[in-house]
């Protein structure tokens, strides 16, 4: 295991970027007949919930191969206009990032590894067939939709501003085939914590009946239909009282992957601690990466393996795994209080490390605490 290379992505994440102030304008701003007045922004504000609310603004871009990336702007939020026939409404070539917005105490506006979301979304663009955007012209899209959108970045820690970029095949035409156009959009939402409950343990249901990857297929791309395929999972999981599930590899039905749209760790007694590999079928969470970078520069031992379930849950029982958490950007990092599946119901009540990791994080993204890696990118 080599611990120490840089995966292709953090690779690409690492090139630095220019000033926001050099890449700003690329999507030039459009006038808005109707925007929210200052007292419906801060209405919504008020009370947070996670993807409910939108800002005022959206940017946008078309590709066709003949003129590449054009018709760029930062237009009024709305409905779309949309031929019928769209390959993405019957095929789902689609795919997606999501990041957030923090503001400084100063009021300045930050994103978390922009670059990072870039590269990820090139990938996903790979392996979706579907054009690349490039990282200047993805980050320019961030600049400027979060400057239309400032009035929609909350101050409370806690609480940002959600960015969704995505891109969707937009050609009308029922052959199956890559499309020739595409749309990219990144719509913003102001939204508190993912988890009603806050910084309280979630609870795991184990799926064995449904997986969300397999080799080969699209589970290290972030696209809609990975999260389609997973409803089902997760309404199983509801049902039986549980909050979130979490799959196994399609192959051997045993290891560790990951959840809907979480990655897993678990931290065992004599602080080390584990994480499934990227064995390709699961998704390379940013939020992952630069946990596992901050425990590693903290001395703590890292291993991302193959991690049982069977072997997990004795290790629970025998108190030789003392902790678990999921993190993403949506949930940040969150405790797992309770892992229950077909043939086991194990309880965990730790999460030292967990806080300790969250508000680490959390101390970066909102400014608090030294950011020795430079991760994070002045938006406005
Ligand atoms: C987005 C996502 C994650 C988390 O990625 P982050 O970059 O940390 O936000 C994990 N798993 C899946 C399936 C995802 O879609």
């Amino acid at each position: 295991m080599s611990e120490s290379s840089l995966s292709a992505l953090e690779q690409a994440a690492a090139k630095p970027l220019p000033s926001s102030g050099k890449l700003a304008g690329r999507f030039p701003l459009y006038a808005h007949p109707s925007p929210s007045s200052d007292q419906e922004v801060a209405q919504v504000l008020k009370k947070l919930q996670f993807g409910t609310a939108f800002g005022d603004f959206m940017s946008a871009a078309t590709y066709t191969e003949d003129e590449g990336w054009h018709r760029q702007g930062t237009i009024p939020y709305g409905p779309l206009s949309l031929d019928p026939a769209a390959a993405v409404l019957h095929y789902s070539q689609e795919i997606f990032e999501g990041l957030k917005a923090y503001r400084h105490a100063d009021n300045s506006i930050w994103a978390f590894r922009p670059n990072y979301n870039a590269a990820r979304f090139q990938a996903s663009a790979r392996r979706l067939v579907m054009p690349e955007m490039p990282t200047e012209l993805f980050v320019a899209s961030l600049i400027d939709v979060v400057r239309a959108d400032t009035r929609w970045v909350p101050d409370l820690k806690g609480s940002a501003l959600y960015l969704r970029p995505f891109m969707f095949a937009s050609e009308g035409f029922l052959g199956v085939r890559p499309a020739v156009e595409y749309t990219y959009l990144c719509i913003t939402s102001p939204v508190g914590p993912y988890f009603k409950s806050g910084f309280q343990p979630v609870s795991i249901w184990v799926t064995k009946q449904y997986h969300r990857a397999m080799p080969g297929g699209t589970g290290a791309a972030k696209t809609g239909g990975n999260y389609a395929a997973g409803l089902i999972a997760q309404q199983d999981a509801k049902e039986r009282g549980f909050q979130q599930v979490c799959f196994l590899d399609s192959v051997q039905g045993e290891f560790l992957e990951e959840l809907g749209g979480m990655n897993v760790f678990a931290v065992s007694k004599d602080g080390s601690v584990r994480t499934p590999r990227l064995t390709g079928t699961i998704l390379e969470g940013g939020t992952r990466l630069s946990i596992i970078q901050l425990l590693r520069d903290q001395g703590r031992e890292v291993i991302e393996t193959d991690i049982s379930i069977n072997q997990l849950v004795s290790d629970i029982k025998s108190g030789e795994v003392v902790e678990m958490f999921v993190c993403g950007t949506a949930a940040v990092v969150t405790p797992i209080g309770h892992l229950a599946g077909e043939n086991f119901d194990v309880t965990l009540d730790n999460s030292a490390l967990t806080e300790q990791v969250y508000d680490h994080l959390t101390g970066i993204q909102y400014g608090t605490i030294e950011d020795t890696h430079n991760w994070m990118y002045r938006l406005a």
